[in-house]
């Protein structure tokens, strides 16, 4: 079921996603007084601060502005092995379930996928899945890890587990990638600076558009040369943008005002989970929310509400229905549980406001 945002925006307390977040004033302030040029042609001295400063927050050589963490994912992928190559991907991974099969049909690699209750598997679970030379078998060249872990429920993976598994893939002459759409959520749950989180692997991608509530763009930072392919695979995808200064001043603003405030996010996103485990027939657990994600299970039956030709709809997507007429709007995970996700525009006087509404759609 898709929730349209209705008319009445005032009253809507919007879940679905940290992507809804608007620009801030001092973003469309930057925005309209920045200085522009063809970024492509390399011209574009507002690029060049973003990605500069985003290079230096994630210790990394360079980084590359892209529209999507989607493209910026692809752009890795293209850049890190050749086609035929095989990657290590959790089948819950957002590069594997969420980006329409890109890793196979544009970067042409074939996913070898591993398991794990919070998106990642145990380090020996990882190293039975790498397979010797021998000439039935694609050569792996890349590890894909994500923190914090989207499907999991924004579940964070820690330095230490994260230096094990990357251990694996190091043994093995693997390199890795690390989606980190979420990445400063991920740091702030850790209460580490995000560099601890980026520093053993080659390439990460950070999203400007969710939490740190820039409208557009992604950044996928690593060592030059890699860098420097990302940029071509960027060009190839069609994501080489002209004057992109006028998003990326929203951007810097966002690196450099928004980074601090995810923890306000998490703690609103406690307060929702602690008030849902207190209501009969909601499923949570509790430990699983880390940091903006909440996922959370409804009854299985005791639904009559049909989709719009009459079909019987799934027990989240009526909860969901009945949620949306109270006005608050949140996405389906599969046919029993709901996501909300929390950001700057849910506050801490609206938590009582959505746990009323939860009791009242049940
Ligand atoms: C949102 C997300 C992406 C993709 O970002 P888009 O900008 O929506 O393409 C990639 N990975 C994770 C973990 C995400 O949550």
């Amino acid at each position: 079921m898709v929730c349209k945002l209705n008319q009445n925006a005032e009253a809507v307390v919007d879940l679905r996603s940290d992507t809804v977040t608007k620009p801030t004033d001092a973003m469309r302030e930057a925005m309209a007084r920045a200085a522009v040029g063809d970024d492509v042609f390399g011209d574009d001295p507002t690029v060049r601060e973003l990605e500069e400063t985003a290079a230096r927050m994630l210790g990394k050589e360079a980084a590359l502005f892209l529209p999507s963490g989607t493209m910026a994912n692809l752009a890795a992928l293209l850049a890190h092995a050749e086609p035929g190559r095989e990657v290590l991907l959790g089948e819950t991974s957002h590069i594997y379930y969420y980006e329409v099969g890109g890793v196979s049909r544009i970067a042409g690699l074939f996913p070898r996928l591993f398991r794990g209750e919070d998106g990642h598997p145990a380090p020996d679970e990882l190293r039975a899945l790498l397979r010797p030379a021998n000439i039935h078998f694609p050569k792996a060249a890349l590890l894909c890890l994500e923190n914090t872990h989207n499907l999991a429920g924004g579940v964070v993976l820690a330095p230490e587990r994260m230096r094990a598994l990357i251990q694996v893939a190091r043994d093995a002459g693997l390199r890795v990638h690390l989606d980190g759409a979420r990445l400063f959520n991920a740091a702030r749950a850790l209460q580490v600076d995000v560099r601890e989180l980026t520093a053993d692997v080659d390439s990460v991608m950070i999203s400007l558009s969710k939490g740190l509530s820039a409208p557009v763009g992604s950044l996928l930072a690593g060592e030059r040369g890699f860098v420097e392919r990302a940029r071509k695979a960027r060009k190839m995808l069609g994501g080489g943008m002209r004057q992109a200064g006028v998003i990326a001043a929203a951007g810097i603003v966002a690196l450099q005002t928004m980074v601090e405030r995810l923890g306000e996010d998490h703690a609103v996103a406690a307060a929702i989970a602690d008030e849902l485990a207190a209501v009969d027939g909601i499923g949570i657990d509790r430990s699983r929310v880390q940091t903006n994600i909440i996922v959370f299970s409804v009854p299985g039956d005791g639904w009559s509400e049909r989709g719009p030709s009459g079909e019987s709809l799934t027990p989240a997507d009526a909860f969901l229905q009945r949620l949306a007429r109270r006005g608050v709007l949140a996405v389906p995970r599969d046919a029993r549980h709901v996501r909300f996700v929390t950001h700057r525009h849910v506050r801490m006087d609206d938590v009582s406001r959505i746990a009323a509404a939860v009791r009242a759609s049940l």
